[in-house]
């Protein structure tokens, strides 16, 4: 993991620990086999609906934009969604 890919991620699980600290819940820790890093893809959709409601979808969506080789759900897009996103905008 190069340095910039490690201190974002800090960031983004700093972020998440404030919130849940905060009481406000983060559906992947709430219910972490939910589907975020299964390899099946109509698993991660149901993990991704779940990210609605989480206070920190816009924060998480853009880690996982900027780093789309990231396995898994990140802010209420899957891996392959945001791997095509990715290729559209490079
Ligand atoms: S947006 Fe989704 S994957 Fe990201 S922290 Fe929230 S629940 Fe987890």
């Amino acid at each position: 993991m190069n340095a910039d890919r490690a201190a974002a991620r800090r960031a983004l699980l700093d972020l998440l620990d404030a919130h849940a600290a905060a009481g406000r819940a983060v559906p992947c820790r709430v219910q972490p086999d939910a589907g975020w890093t299964s390899d099946a893809p109509g698993d991660q959709a149901y993990g991704a609906r779940l990210c609605e409601r989480c206070p920190a979808l816009d924060q998480c969506r853009a880690y996982g934009l900027a780093f789309p080789k990231e396995a898994g759900v990140y802010g209420g897009l899957t891996d392959l969604e945001r791997r095509r996103g990715a290729r559209k905008a490079g």
